[in-house]
């Protein structure tokens, strides 16, 4: 067998392999989507330092404390943090917003539903899920958030 000697001489094939992946929710957010299929909104909470996590995470970034408390998300804490507008070839128009809740790290990506009025950072909004019969255990199953006027 020859031996490499060097590593500009080592003859290169390209080409490309498709990956299909399969990620895992995990255990916070396996039992953070079973919750959203019921129709609940619930964020992780260390009972060290009180920060809450949505989507929930299962150890605290700031002090590692295992995360074993819930609670509910209050759904009038809810606003558009950052929004943009996509366009598929087909089809209409979308807005697509990062939805922020008060006293909660982290935050939801989901549609917007649209309204006469454009949609601007920090205005308040509601998620609405599909009907109890159409959700699948996703994200999805907030068909989109709504500005709310309260
Ligand atoms: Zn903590």
């Amino acid at each position: 067998m020859e031996k490499i000697t060097s590593e500009t001489k080592i003859g290169v094939v390209k080409d490309h392999i498709p990956l299909k992946y399969n990620y895992t929710a995990g255990v916070a957010g396996d039992r953070f989507l079973q919750l959203l299929k019921q129709g609940k909104l619930q964020a992780s909470q260390c009972t060290q330092c009180h920060k809450l996590y949505l989507p929930p995470k299962i150890f605290c970034k700031d002090c590692f404390s295992q995360l074993n408390e819930w609670k509910d998300v209050a759904e009038d804490s809810a606003y558009v943090y950052s929004f943009t507008s996509v366009k598929k070839e087909e089809g209409p128009r979308e807005l697509i917003a990062l939805v922020k809740f008060d006293g909660v790290e982290g935050g939801l990506l989901g549609r917007l539903k649209s309204s006469r009025e454009e949609p601007r950072m920090g205005m308040k909004v509601r998620p609405v899920f599909k009907q109890k019969s159409e959700r699948t255990g996703e994200l999805s199953d907030i068909e989109y958030f709504e500005k709310v006027n309260y």
